[in-house]
């Protein structure tokens, strides 16, 4: 077998279909965010340019919130950098009590568990909730994220899959199959590509005519939605509906680390039973303290969520007032259609290299083909001038690379 050969031919292939990915370089500066420095191999050296970020998922900018920043810097010079093992051995560390708590409060549940991601937390808990329920069968939506996929194949478990977002069709899977048998409905609240909304009550109501418990990604929503940023069940009034909710600490909450809230009994068998749970090493102290900081905060200040609602449909406007393809979006979300993977990809280059503005091109297999989009993620900190910019920089790039707007798509 020559393998470098066939690792080659894997990443050529991925090339010519226009999916091969490039990272940008990027130095984040705290207290500057949304700018951040952008790093280019340049001949002998490195070029330093001037960016501004359209589509980081720190969707209120507390990755350098003050707070967040001290609460981290205490916690080393009081811990040190490290949680010194798995939770089960010696790696359980205080704020990760503390946290567990806050987030098992936010969420009005029993309790919580805490992840090294929100992969881990989705695929480590439906793996292990599928496994542990006799002849269970998990009912998935269409469009869910590749980590709930992931957790749900890894039980073993039956899976069947229904139309995104319809009630209807989850309802007649549900029907058609063994009303003896335990069932899972695993779903998210904020779709993250389209930025639409999952009816959540009424597919908990389906769950639960069906002897159904439902498993709810609010990974897109924590922090962001609800009174208390508690996400959309709590907006919509229905997270005692909802048998588990999980979340990220890595996209609102600006740290990193993921969890699921429960019951005592349901998040006490995850955290016997999940092996992406119990093998690996917790995390740092220091990013437990500033994610504990981070969610506390938002619990009380409503003011990033209002700015960061308000300046979502400020863009929105602008973009449809300039007869740009934005897609209808009930979130935060700020979807524009390119609608073909080459155009997506130079439309994406031409915003970086010529404008400073970068966001990153969404092509297959993120979205279906002919839906490829630039995914748009305004935060508190864009400013109105700074949407001038991006609003120029695309009618611009949209003229000179004969993109489709609006007016002749429709
Ligand atoms: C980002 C994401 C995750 C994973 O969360 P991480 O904390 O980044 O691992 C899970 N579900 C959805 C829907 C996501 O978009």
């Amino acid at each position: 077998m020559d393998y470098e050969s066939h690792f080659r031919n894997a990443i050529a292939r991925l090339r010519s279909e226009g999916n091969y990915r490039i990272f940008a370089d990027l130095e984040r500066r705290a207290g500057e965010f949304p700018r951040a420095s952008r790093h280019l191999a340049a001949g002998d050296g490195d070029v330093v340019r001037d960016v501004i970020v359209w589509c980081s998922n720190d969707y209120l900018g507390m990755g350098q919130h003050p707070a967040v920043i001290a609460a981290m810097e205490d916690a080393i010079r009081r811990s040190g950098v490290g949680a010194g093992g798995t939770r089960n051995i010696s790696g359980t560390n205080h704020y990760h009590v503390l946290l567990e708590r806050e987030l098992a409060d936010l969420h009005w549940k029993e309790a919580a568990l805490i992840f090294t991601s929100g992969y881990i937390s989705n695929e480590a808990t439906l793996s292990t909730l599928a496994r542990v329920l006799p002849r269970c069968i998990v009912y998935s939506d269409a469009l869910n994220h590749a980590s709930m996929i992931q957790g749900i194949r890894h039980s073993g478990a039956e899976k069947r899959i229904f139309r995104h977002n319809n009630v209807e069709h989850l309802a007649q899977l549900m029907a058609d199959d063994d009303p003896e048998s335990p069932k899972i409905v695993a779903f998210e609240s904020i779709y993250s590509m389209d930025g639409d909304i999952a009816p959540i009550g009424e597919i908990c109501a389906a769950a639960k005519r069906a002897g159904a418990m439902t498993y709810l990604d609010e990974v897109h929503a924590v922090g962001m939605y609800g009174a208390h940023g508690g996400g959309i069940s709590e907006r919509d009034g229905v997270m005692d509906q909802v048998t588990v909710i999980e979340g990220t600490l890595a996209k609102a909450f600006g740290v990193m680390g993921g969890y699921i809230t429960g019951s005592a009994a349901l998040v006490d068998t995850v955290r016997s039973f999940a092996p992406g749970f119990i093998f690996t090493t917790a995390l740092p102290p220091a990013i437990a303290a500033a994610a504990l900081t981070s969610v506390r905060h938002l619990k009380q200040s409503g003011a990033e969520r209002e700015r960061h609602q308000e300046r979502a449909a400020t863009l929105k406007h602008l973009l449809h007032e300039a007869n740009l393809p934005v897609m209808d979006s009930a979130s935060h979300i700020v979807p524009v259609l390119v609608g073909d993977p080459r155009l997506c990809k130079l439309a994406s280059d031409e915003l970086l290299d010529r404008y400073g503005i970068y966001i990153q091109p969404i092509n297959h297999p993120t979205v279906p083909r002919g839906t490829e989009r630039l995914r748009i993620t305004p935060t508190p900190f864009h400013t109105d001038a700074m949407m001038r910019d991006l609003v120029a920089a695309l009618r611009e790039v949209w003229a000179r690379l004969e993109i489709t707007t609006r007016a002749s798509a429709a």
